[in-house]
Order: C-alpha cells, then sequence, then structure tokens
C-alpha cells in the first residue's frame, strides 16, 4: 500500500486490514506510518511499517522484498502515493515539476516492476487464485484544466499505463485497476500555496468532497470480486452539491 501515511491510502489500508489483509504501509514520514499500522493493530488487523521514498527505485524493490520476506507473499498492490503541486508553467519551478513526476509516476513505476513476478506468483498459488494492482488515478485524468498541466499528464499517463498492464496480465490471472476519485478531503490540497488551493477550491465550491473512505470502499470492493470478475475502472465524485 503506497501513500499508506495519509488520506486515500491510510483510509485503505485501515479497510483492507479490517478485510482480514496483512498490510505494508509504504511512505515517507515514518510518524504518521506508525500511527496508522497501531490503529490498524487496535481494529485486530495486521501491519508492517516501510519507511520508503518509492521515487528511489532501490527503495521502492526494497519495500517489495521486506513484505514478501514478513508476509510470505504479495497478493495485491495499491498505489496511492502521490503529489499534486498546482499553477500555471510560468509560475511554477521544474523542480515542483519534477516531484510530481518522480512520484505519481516514476515511484508508482518502481513499485509495479519490483512486484509483478510476486503478484504473478500469488496468482498462481494462492488460495485468492488471483492478484490486483489498484492505481488511484484522478478526475484530472479524464479532464485537463489551466494550472494543473503536468498532475494532468501524470493522471492521464497513468490511465494508458494500467489499460496496457491490465491486457498483459489477465493472462496471468492479475487483474489491473484504476480509481478515479473527484474532491477528497485529503492533505493533498495543504502543499499548495494559498492563492493556488484557493483557486482550486472555488473550482469545486459546493461540492461535498468525498471522504477518504468513501474511495478506501471502492477499492475494498474491486479486490474482493471473485476472480472471473475484474473491475477495470471506477470514477468516484462527489454526489452531492448544495445549491
Ligand atoms: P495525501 O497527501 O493525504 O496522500 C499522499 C500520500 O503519498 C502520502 O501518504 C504521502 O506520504 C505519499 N507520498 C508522497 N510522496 C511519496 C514518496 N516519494 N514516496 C512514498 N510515498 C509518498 O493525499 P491523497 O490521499 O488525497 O492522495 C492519494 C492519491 O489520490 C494521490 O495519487 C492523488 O493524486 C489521488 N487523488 C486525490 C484526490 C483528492 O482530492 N485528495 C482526488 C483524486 C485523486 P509521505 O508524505 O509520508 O511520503
Amino acid at each position: 500500500m503506497t501513500g499508506a501515511s495519509s488520506g486515500i491510502g491510510a483510509a485503505t489500508a485501515r479497510r483492507l486490514a479490517q478485510d482480514g489483509a496483512s498490510v505494508a504501509l509504504v511512505a515517507r514520514r515514518r510518524h504518521r506510518l506508525d500511527q496508522v499500522a497501531h490503529e490498524i493493530a487496535e481494529l485486530g488487523g495486521r501491519a508492517l511499517v516501510l519507511q520508503t521514498d518509492i521515487s528511489d527505485p532501490e527503495s521502492a524493490s526494497a519495500a517489495v522484498q521486506d513484505t514478501l520476506d514478513r508476509f510470505g507473499r504479495l497478493d495485491i498492490v495499491v498505489h496511492s502515493a502521490g503529489v499534486m503541486r498546482l499553477g500555471s508553467a510560468l509560475h511554477t519551478t521544474v523542480e515542483q515539476w519534477d516531484r510530481m513526476i518522480a512520484v505519481n509516476v516514476a515511484g508508482l513505476v518502481h513499485v509495479t516492476h519490483a512486484a509483478v513476478p510476486y503478484l504473478i506468483s500469488a496468482a498462481a498459488t494462492s488460495p485468492r487464485e488471483v492478484g490486483d494492482i489498484v492505481c488511484v488515478g484522478s478526475t484530472a485524468g479524464r479532464l485537463a484544466r489551466p494550472g494543473s498541466s503536468v498532475y494532468n499528464l501524470t493522471k492521464f499517463g497513468l490511465r494508458g499505463f494500467a489499460e496496457s498492464l491490465r491486457q498483459e496480465l489477465l493472462v496471468e490471472q492479475v487483474r489491473v485497476s484504476l480509481v478515479e476519485p473527484g474532491t477528497t478531503s485529503t492533505e493533498l490540497m495543504d502543499h499548495l500555496e494559498d492563492a493556488t488551493r484557493d483557486a482550486a477550491r472555488w473550482q469545486t465550491d459546493g461540492l461535498e468532497p468525498l471522504r477518504p473512505e468513501d474511495v478506501a470502499d471502492a477499492i475494498g470492493y474491486i479486490v474482493t470480486r471473485e476472480r472471473r470478475m475484474a473491475v477495470n475502472e471506477m470514477l468516484v465524485r462527489s454526489g452531492d452539491r448544495r445549491r
């Protein structure tokens, strides 16, 4: 579970642990991972804290290996780690753009590459007889807006990545799914400058945001289907707009 230290990733980790999964918690902030692990233990679940920066390929691969060493197999990978920096091309630094590519694209690729052989082997030998990769995309993978070019690039690109991988791994009984949430109340926007955050909030003004647990619910649904059924894509948006 990448991005497990907060928001959608933390909620999904709790949800899957409640459903009986042993969960490896991957992100950089150790104290937040410890907190999620503690919550999971209180729910009677099992969690492993792996403080990892997935933008580094060796660290990402080590996180996958550590998961194997502890739990013996890897059935499900949920890619929730992501960063969003909004702002026009003129007013965004190239470092901010690079950071989004490093986490949303390179980090995803590093974890996937390390995990695929083990997912295939788990699908062939485990009681579930199926493996799962769930990618957390975004409505920003379907709809581009000004000030979001590189975030759009990462999320539009994710759709092609997930679909290609889905076709490739179908024969191996590894399902690849894409969940595309709309605005969800997490820390994602906390990293934006005030003016950019206000502009982004204005776009969704009046919408009741999703809760991280809503997205976790969608992911929980996907990975608990019988092996004959694959949910390829799920667009999850607010169902409540105040007048
Ligand atoms: P959060 O900011 O709460 O979560 C982002 C997670 O990514 C954190 O756990 C963070 O952990 C982790 N992360 C960031 N950089 C790295 C890194 N280099 N290595 C490992 N982990 C990293 O936001 P959300 O829960 O909202 O975001 C989760 C996903 O949902 C993202 O992909 C986002 O694009 C997507 N999304 C969010 C929406 C929203 O409105 N919130 C809407 C649509 C999609 P740490 O800092 O500890 O490393």
